[in-house]
């Protein structure tokens, strides 16, 4: 019911000559179960309120996910369409997946657009994501489906998740992120689904988005062309609530992270220059699960990191997903004599470029490992090597950090 309110009241205020693309994801209590809601809260109260300790991040991350490092995430992109410009093409949907990796990555280009007194609590959630290489039956794939339709649109009801509706049926919601891009009626830019909604509804499970709000080229919707509602649908299906509670504008509810002030309503369609307050604070409208224009939103934070980390941990409501964590394991410290560092778990089907700190030689390269030096046998100091995952649609950066330095000036350890 919040989500119809939404849209009328959006239909009453906004006459500009495009419509207003909204998300379809509210969490609406009255639809779940007593024992889900019970079990969400609870989620939330070990979760999402124990990052109270702002930027805190060994809080919130070492309590609550002992993985550490990068998640990286298989995703399968659905193609539903009935026209040519529906068929949207490689390019674009490699666009979208280089967009979530630069925003869940914190390598967004407008980071330095956060305002200063929230830029503390903005952070890299170390999940990304790529384009599946292996199907459910272990052929290679571009992680790319095309299926056309005979629909003209399809709505919330999940229609497109299924051939038996015209649509495409998921694969393996246990192992791909399954986002599909169709035409949605009702100016819906998308939906997810969220993560407690799992063992009830496995097959259905996954994003839905807009074909003209996905990606950042193509033909796409003005103020939502920077790809930014499949960032925030991405963050539905981690367990991710809006900042503002939904609650209709009040301040009764929240998105029970402590992180994340409390805030009136939503920013949608709008894109403010300056403070906003609401609910006694000042508004985070630029993160990403804001209804904000898709240019004025640029962060999450170390509360959502937590929340989203933890859905995906041993225990959480995804804890049985299987993604990838590639790491890269050497020495901590780092001589003129060769060290090797390795890396290890790597998507099927990438390649690696590999680059260092300037007090660092990297002597051999392979795709998994490297061989380096100090360059100057005489300055000690910090230093890093970088492995860039080059995958389908665009690079994933991991980097270790180490001392650098002459053997018998290695500090205590
Ligand atoms: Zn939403
Ligand atoms: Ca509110």
């Amino acid at each position: 019911m919040i989500k119809y309110f939404i849209l009328v009241f959006l239909a009453v205020v906004n006459f500009s000559s495009y419509s207003q693309k909204i998300c379809g994801t509210v969490y609406d209590e009255s639809k779940i179960s007593q024992e889900i809601r019970e079990d969400v809260q609870s989620f939330y109260n070990r979760v999402g309120n124990k990052t109270q300790n702002y930027g805190n991040e060994s809080i919130a991350i070492n309590n609550f996910n002992p993985n550490s490092g990068i998640i990286m995430i298989p995703v399968v992109v659905h193609v539903v369409s009935r026209t040519l410009a529906e068929n949207i093409s490689d390019e674009q949907i490699c666009s979208q997946i280089e967009i979530l990796n630069q925003d869940f990555g914190r390598r967004n280009a407008d980071r330095n657009q956060t305002p200063a007194q929230f830029s503390g609590l903005a952070t890299n959630t170390e999940i990304q994501f790529y384009l599946a290489t292996s199907d459910p039956s272990g052929n290679m794939t571009d992680g790319i489906t095309r299926t056309s339709t005979s629909r003209i649109s399809f709505t919330d009801n999940d229609d497109v998740k299924s051939t038996t509706t015209n649509g495409q049926d998921p694969w393996d919601t246990n192992r791909y992120l399954n986002i599909w891009v169709c035409n949605l009626a009702n100016d819906l830019g998308g939906y997810a689904q969220f993560p407690w909604m799992y063992s009830s509804s496995p097959n259905t499970d996954g994003l839905v988005i807009h074909y003209e709000v996905f990606g950042n080229t193509g033909t796409l919707l003005p103020n939502y062309d920077l790809g930014r509602i499949a960032v925030h649908e991405t963050g539905h299906w981690l367990g991710l609530k809006h900042i503002w509670g939904d609650d209709g504008g009040l301040c009764t509810e929240s998105d029970d992270i402590a992180d994340t002030p409390n805030q009136g309503n939503h920013y949608g369609g709008q894109c403010p220059t300056t403070v906003q307050s609401s609910c006694g604070s000042n508004d985070m409208y630029m993160n990403y699960m804001d209804y904000t224009n898709d240019a004025c939103k640029n962060l999450f934070t170390f509360g959502q990191k937590a929340v989203m980390r933890a859905t995906l941990n041993s225990g959480g409501y995804r804890g049985a997903f299987e993604y990838i964590l590639p790491n890269m394991t050497g020495p901590s410290l780092v001589c003129t004599f060769n060290s090797t560092f390795n890396l290890n778990n790597l998507p099927p089907g990438s390649t690696v470029n590999w680059s260092s700190s300037s007090n660092i030689n990297i002597s051999i390269s392979t795709n998994d490992q490297a061989t380096i030096n100090a360059s100057n046998p005489f300055v000690s100091g910090t230093g890093w090597l970088e492995a860039n995952i080059i995958t389908d649609c665009g690079e994933i950066p991991i980097r270790n950090f180490f001392w650098v330095g002459r053997q018998q000036t290695q500090p205590e350890i």
